[in-house]
């Protein structure tokens, strides 16, 4: 006997990166900002803690998408052609539900991207057409070209790509949302403030590019889950019909006021962004000088195998030394680590936990 309902069984929940209570861990595996949020942000939460508390929040967040639209003023965007969500995974979940779900067509994406597209794709039924990355770890535009639109829901890219973290330019995405014009064209852009150029460009030229961004990473909030979505009105609309047919009140009142406080803060991003990216290069430099190759990133971590050292083996060798890292277990990934860019400091302990696995004394 079983409780469940059919089909229940065949879904592969997603088991994200571990988040383990230890003291003193140096965590670099699930690419969180090692920074804390603006200060700002814990004033306009303690300032709404309180009988505000009891009320429902706005189901619109009406104030936090008028700040999110003026903070990207450049891109000409108004607050209709903005949706948020609790946490950019919710905003794909939406967006997978509202765009893809088209009979007898698959969804378009890179066979090694974010592994949620595939978990979101099991849960509604979406099937996958995934397209290899070339041999250096790139996405290339031609590869997609090639594909007859027609025969597709959609399109899914991460930009910069995870967990590779390298960026396609601006000219290719728009090739891609050139050729692919009758379907939705999905930018996720978790990553893109650390280095890469952003399709919201693309908006007011591109009625079916939808661009999905998160406060989680550049924004140090990934504790407050908020994500947005942009896109011309009718694909906002269409995020919202999926929103209000699920939970009207995604984000509480916390996340609004917290969120907003961020957005209105963005020189502090800035600051933050800044010395993760600085931070970033020293330690590509450093992993290279021990052996290790590193592609080229434009998020905020790196992805680096060793040639002589199993990606296991320095997974389990740093944690042993409270150093934690993702390894990826699937075939193609298995070498290789995924090393969140944390301060300074914690990048000293990973190349001495580093250097006391490769050289052992
Ligand atoms: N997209 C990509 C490519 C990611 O790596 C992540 C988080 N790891 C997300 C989206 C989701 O982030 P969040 O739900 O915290 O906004």
């Amino acid at each position: 006997m079983t409780f469940w309902s059919d089909g229940l069984d065949r879904l592969e929940p997603y088991v994200p990166g571990e988040q383990p209570r230890v003291a003193d861990l140096v965590k670099l595996n699930t690419n969180e900002n090692p920074y804390p949020p603006s200060p700002r942000v814990l004033a306009a939460i303690a300032q709404a803690v309180g009988a505000q508390l009891a009320l429902y929040p706005d189901p619109l967040s009406l104030q936090l998408r008028r700040a999110i639209a003026a903070h990207h003023g450049a891109a000409g965007l108004t607050a209709d052609q903005v949706f948020v969500g609790n946490g950019s995974d919710e905003v794909l979940a939406h967006a997978f539900r509202a765009f893809f779900v088209k009979q007898d067509r698959a969804l378009v994406m890179p066979e090694i991207s974010y592994s949620f597209y595939k978990v979101y794709c099991n849960l509604f039924g979406i099937t996958p057409q995934l397209v290899p990355l070339r041999e250096d770890w790139c996405i290339a535009v031609e590869d997609y070209l090639r594909i007859d639109p027609a025969t597709c829901a959609g399109v899914v890219i991460a930009n910069p790509n995870a967990p590779t973290g390298i960026a396609l330019p601006l000219a290719q995405l728009e090739r891609l949302a050139t050729h692919f014009a009758h379907q939705v064209v999905l930018i996720d852009e978790a990553y893109v403030d650390f280095g890469a150029e952003s399709a919201l460009a693309l908006l007011q030229r591109h009625p079916n590019v939808l661009v999905v961004q998160t406060l989680s990473k550049a924004w140090a909030l990934a504790g407050l889950r908020v994500g947005m979505a942009f896109g011309q009105v009718a694909l906002i609309e269409g995020l919202t019909r999926v929103k209000d047919s699920f939970n009207s009140y995604p984000l509480g009142r916390l996340a609004q006021v917290g969120a907003q406080a961020a957005i209105e803060d963005y020189s502090y991003c800035q600051g933050i962004i800044a010395q993760v990216v600085a931070t970033r290069e020293a330690m590509t430099q450093a992993l290279r000088q021990r052996g290790f190759e590193v592609l080229p990133s434009s998020a905020n971590f790196v992805f680096a195998r060793h040639p002589q050292h199993a990606g296991v083996h320095l997974y389990q060798e740093l944690r042993a030394r409270n150093v934690l890292v993702r390894h990826f277990s699937s075939a193609k990934l298995t070498d290789h680590l995924r090393i969140t860019v944390g301060t300074p400091a914690q990048m000293q302990a990973l190349l001495a936990a580093l250097d006391a696995v490769l050289e052992p004394a």
